[in-house]
């Protein structure tokens, strides 16, 4: 495939960058040859229901019951998203996965209430769709939040919900970041139907708001004591304009890399939770297919497929 006709099968999406860094393999899977995942984890679609409920809580629910609402949260990713022809792949089962993330959501969320700046803050934009164009190329995607908070300064910020909670200099290179604030400064954020304006706001913080910071400690443990918040959950950075200049750099460098057709396999830590598994590892000429079949009824034994 030509570098050309490489580009004209991508979007050039916050997501596509994000899963080109995971993987290339998966980037070609996902974006080029445009195969869909066999399967979605339920634990992605608990992320989705989180981000659904943080909107809601600072669109007039401040006040909302978690226990109801969480399973309606989940429920609109299950069966009302593009995906929702592609089976969900629960832990134990539909039921009791979903009572386990009820639980959880609640601990986010009454912590995240807890919080008077989250109260105090005044939200700028949430949820909002951006374009910007870097080097000749539009990229496009969705900010979770832009913030004024109660002190006057501004924050642009991500919610994570994975198992790891990233440390500040995972965050200070997060390329999603660095593009939110590069469209913050640069871009045009959609208002409306056909509405664009350009914010011009250079962030005094770009920061990941980690939401399982929130859950509460179960147990004495030497990080903190049974019934404290696990930890602290703003991951606070600044960007200056030469750090969003740098960040064009490295775009450039990912592009000419991106665009180039010599896909290889990752194998890291994401093939672990890679939905495209069965069907990289059955490409796999070091993996002869009674190995990978075998490996695949392990898996299915498991219920990990
Ligand atoms: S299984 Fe691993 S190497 Fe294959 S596409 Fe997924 S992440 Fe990449």
């Amino acid at each position: 495939m030509t570098k050309s006709e490489i580009r004209s099968r991508i979007q050039l999406r916050q997501s596509s960058l994000k899963d080109y860094l995971l993987c290339p393999k998966l980037f070609e899977y996902r974006h080029l040859k445009g195969i869909e995942a066999k399967t979605r984890s339920a634990k992605t679609l608990n992320g989705s229901a989180l981000h659904l409920l943080m909107f809601w809580l600072h669109h007039g629910e401040w006040d909302m019951d978690v226990e109801n609402m969480y399973p309606k949260a989940f429920a609109h990713y299950e069966y009302s998203s593009d995906e929702s022809h592609i089976p969900v792949r629960f832990t134990k089962d539909r039921e009791t996965d979903i009572k386990a993330f009820t639980a959880t959501a609640t601990e986010i969320v009454d912590g995240y209430r807890r919080r008077p700046e989250n109260k105090l803050s005044r939200m700028l934009y949430q949820e909002v769709e951006f374009r910007v164009t870097i080097l000749s190329e539009t990229f496009t995607g969705t900010i979770d939040g832009l913030r004024e908070l109660p002190d006057g300064k501004i924050e642009l910020f991500d919610y994570k919900s994975n198992a790891i909670r990233p440390n500040v200099h995972a965050v200070a290179a997060d390329i999603q970041l660095n593009l939110y604030s590069y469209a913050a400064m640069w871009g045009e954020f959609k208002v409306g139907v056909d509405e664009w304006i350009k914010p011009h706001i250079l962030p005094d913080y770009s920061s990941i708001y980690y939401l399982p910071a929130h859950k509460i400690r179960k147990r004495n443990s030497p990080q903190g004591e049974k019934g404290q918040e696990m930890s602290y959950p703003l991951i606070r950075t600044s960007k200056s304009i030469e750090d969003l200049r740098a960040f064009r750099k490295e775009v450039s460098n990912i592009l000419k890399s991106l665009l180039k057709p010599w896909y290889f396999k990752n194998n890291s830590h994401a093939c672990v939770f890679c939905q495209y598994t069965d069907l990289c590892q059955s490409q796999n000429p070091l993996v002869t297919d009674r190995i990978a079949s075998r490996a695949n009824d392990l898996l299915n034994e498991l219920n990990m497929t």
